[in-house]
């Protein structure tokens, strides 16, 4: 599979199609984590791999955001299902056109939680929880396919934990989201690793006035973490990136599926899925329930 990645980004840059290729590679220090790379040389694209430990959602380097890979020249990305949802909701928030980017979809088996979890084999113990309820193993969208044929796995019901969560009372769930909001450290890591958090200034960023205060103690971790995941809402497409890199283990993509649950019955919208139907959240309807405007 890397040897027909390796092929098509040599070939993708022999060609002057793209001026760079965001791929994985293995990090130098530990042969069991990879890291994205920013292939420009068709000498490095023997680097190139792709393989359960690549984690990281590599359309967060697509957006305005980072103006500098677009310097770069057209980029072609390898990107997995999930990650391909990601560049469909990018293109409707008009990030880039479908053309500006070269898509190098991977079918994919799944990926690990995190490196530290991999045992040289991928079993459902340590497969990263999104890929347990995948529909896109294989993309949707792409201009190049490595690896068509993706074994199946037994789905998941997406929402079974945040319907448990629900069952409980409300002070149980907002007891359970202030502990967990209690240990944010404002890192921002989750922010920064997210293919939609592309404003240029943050509204957490912001002094005057200030939204949100900017100390890592309750009133503001509540506000940062509730904020964050409703600036998401009907945008998030479930990459499981934010959950991933946060230092404090909160489990931010239990917060986020449940946004995710509630766009799917409210609105019957995935955010992702196309880049045709209109956003809920940026669509005004005459059928809209207004029954909680007093
Ligand atoms: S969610 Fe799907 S496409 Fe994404 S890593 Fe898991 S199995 Fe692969
Ligand atoms: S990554 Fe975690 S600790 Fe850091 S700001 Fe986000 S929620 Fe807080
Ligand atoms: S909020 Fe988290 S899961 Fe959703 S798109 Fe951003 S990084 Fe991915």
């Amino acid at each position: 599979m890397s040897e027909e990645l390796r092929k098509i980004a040599k070939d993708l840059l022999k060609s002057e199609k793209v001026g760079v290729v965001i791929g994985y590679a293995f990090t130098k220090a530990d042969p069991k984590r990879t890291t994205p790379i920013f292939v420009t040389d068709t000498r490095d694209t023997d680097k190139l791999v792709f393989n359960p430990l690549c984690l990281n959602n590599l359309t967060v380097y697509l957006t305005k955001k980072k103006p500098e890979i677009q310097e770069v020249g057209r980029p072609a990305v390898v990107a997995k299902g999930c990650d391909v949802r990601s560049i469909l909701g990018l293109i409707k928030e008009f990030q880039f056109k479908r053309e500006d980017v070269v898509i190098i979809g991977v079918g994919c088996e799944g990926v690990v939680k995190d490196f530290s979890h991999w045992t040289g084999k991928l079993t459902r113990e340590n497969m990263a929880s999104k890929c347990l309820y995948c529909r896109v193993r294989v993309p949707t969208t792409y201009d190049y396919l490595v690896g068509e044929e993706v074994p199946s796995i037994e789905e998941q019901d997406p929402f079974k934990d945040v319907k448990e969560l629900l069952s409980k009372s409300v002070e149980e769930r907002e007891k359970f989201w202030k502990n967990q909001f209690e240990k944010c450290i404002r890192c921002y890591a989750c922010r920064q690793v997210c293919p939609f958090c592309y404003c240029h200034r943050c509204i957490s960023d912001k002094t005057m006035p200030r939204w949100i205060e900017s100390s890592a103690h309750e009133r503001g971790n509540f506000a940062w973490n509730i904020i964050r995941a409703m600036h998401l809402a009907g945008r998030c497409v479930g990459c499981g990136e934010c959950s991933r890199v946060c230092p404090a283990e909160i489990p931010l993509d239990l917060l986020n599926r449940e946004i995710e649950r509630e766009m799917k019955e409210k609105f019957e919208y995935t955010a992702g899925m196309d880049t045709e139907t209109p956003p809920p959240l940026r669509t005004y309807s005459e059928k809209d329930d207004d029954s909680w405007i007093r």
